[in-house]
C-alpha cells in the first residue's frame, strides 16, 4: 500500500497570489503554477537564509524532498523569468500552521480570525469577501 504523502508545513502565505511579467501581454494561459510548498522553500533557504536542513526541519520534510521542492520552485522561477511567464500561486500537499484568510476587497492576509469573519481593515462583513486559503 503506497504511504499517504505528508503534509509540508507552510508557516504563512505568500502577500500575493502571483506574479505578472512587466512589459508582455498578459494572457491567461501562459502562466506557470507554482505550489505553496514551492514559495515556502524558497522563503526559507532564500529569503530567510536558512541551510536546507533546517528549512526541511521546518516544513517536516526530509532533506532529500526539501531540495527536491526547491529545485523544482528555482525551475519555476528561471522559466518565468526567462520565458516571460506569469506565475500563480496555488496547491500543493501543504498546511498552514494556522487557518489563514485573504480580505477580497483590500487584498489584506489575516490569519488571526476566532470566530468572527471580519476583515479588520476595510470593515467587510461579508463572509464571502474572505477567501480561506487552504481550499
Ligand atoms: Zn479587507
Amino acid at each position: 500500500m503506497p504511504r499517504p504523502k505528508k503534509k509540508r508545513k507552510v508557516n504563512c502565505p505568500p502577500k500575493m497570489l502571483g506574479f505578472k511579467p512587466f512589459g508582455i501581454r498578459f494572457c491567461d494561459t501562459e502562466h506557470i503554477v507554482m505550489q505553496y510548498e514551492e514559495y515556502e522553500a524558497v522563503k526559507l533557504v532564500v529569503y530567510d537564509s536558512f541551510s536546507q536542513g533546517i528549512a526541511a526541519e521546518k516544513m517536516e520534510v526530509s532533506r532529500p524532498t526539501l531540495t527536491r521542492i526547491y529545485n523544482s520552485a528555482l525551475k519555476k522561477i528561471a522559466q518565468a523569468f526567462v520565458e516571460g511567464k506569469s506565475i500563480l500561486i496555488k496547491g500543493g500537499n501543504f498546511e498552514f500552521e494556522k487557518d489563514w484568510y485573504k480580505c477580497n476587497n483590500c487584498f489584506r492576509l489575516i490569519g488571526d480570525i476566532t470566530n468572527s469573519k471580519v476583515c479588520g481593515d476595510c470593515s467587510s462583513d461579508e463572509t464571502t469577501e474572505l477567501l480561506n486559503l487552504k481550499e
